[in-house]
């Protein structure tokens, strides 16, 4: 059994039997590792606040080879991040991107996946209010690039002919992006997006601000980014945590 000392942030944290947590870690050096923390819910002292979600610090996780489940020795938390937990719209935008991260597929040796997530909830925590969305909505996309999905933007995605910067254009989940006007014309199934819901992509996936967004290009994007979300795992399986964050801003607001 090989000690695996790494840093990681909780994604994911439930109950387990009467005793114990299990926690899905995003970790620096090896992907998405399922935990068990034992006698977690027995004595608070022994892990602390790193039962709480979107907590990170330095993990001691005793690894087995070919199992589903390891065991967390400790988590020494450095980053408590209380301030996503403090308002609900910071709350649903962090559980949204672990939801984001924990179900796309990619090739778990990923350390700047870890950079980015740790970047993409510090600044959700940072952001007022009315700006958690716009927040989260370029967290999410500058994931997606560092996952190895960057949707195509100036040439066609599906002939790969140059797109004017400009125009609105069709895009297509299942082509992978922007369409020319040729191809655009022959698709189904694709929609309409605006030059400049096109602008704000295209500066989230190069790791850009876009600029503030309105409340309906803020709702066209989050729908949009559903759908490529969805496209993208291949299933009908619910998207839980997305679909609160996507209703519950707006009853709120
Ligand atoms: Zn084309």
């Amino acid at each position: 059994m090989a000690l695996l000392v790494t840093e990681s942030i909780v994604l994911h944290a439930f109950d387990y039997l009467e005793t114990s947590r299990i926690l899905r870690l995003l970790t620096r050096d090896a992907g998405v590792q399922s935990v068990l923390a034992r006698g977690a819910r027995r004595s608070q002292r022994r892990f602390g606040s790193a039962m709480d979600l979107f907590a990170q610090g330095i993990a001691e996780i005793h690894v087995r080879p070919n199992r589903e489940l390891q065991t967390l020795a400790s988590l020494d938390v450095t980053r408590g991040r209380s301030e996503l937990g403090a308002d609900v719209g910071r709350f649903t935008a962090a559980s949204m991107i672990s939801e984001l991260v924990l179900r796309f597929p990619y090739d778990e040796e990923a350390t700047h996946i870890f950079d980015a997530v740790v970047e993409c909830f510090d600044r959700i925590g940072a952001a007022e209010p009315d700006q958690t969305l716009d927040a989260a909505l370029g967290g999410a996309w500058r994931i997606i690039a560092h996952l190895g999905f960057t949707p195509a933007l100036d040439v066609c995605a599906n002939c790969h002919a140059p797109i004017n910067r400009g125009a609105a254009v069709s895009f297509s989940h299942s082509a992978g992006g922007a369409l020319c006007v040729r191809c655009g014309s022959l698709s189904t199934g694709s929609r309409v997006l605006p030059s400049k819901a096109r602008d704000a992509i295209r500066a989230w996936t190069a790791g850009n601000d876009a600029s503030r967004l309105a409340t309906t290009e803020a709702r066209a994007h989050q729908r949009l980014l559903r759908e490529f979300f969805q496209e993208h795992l291949g299933t009908d399986r619910e998207l839980r945590a997305f679909r609160v964050w996507e209703q519950g801003g707006w009853s709120a607001a």
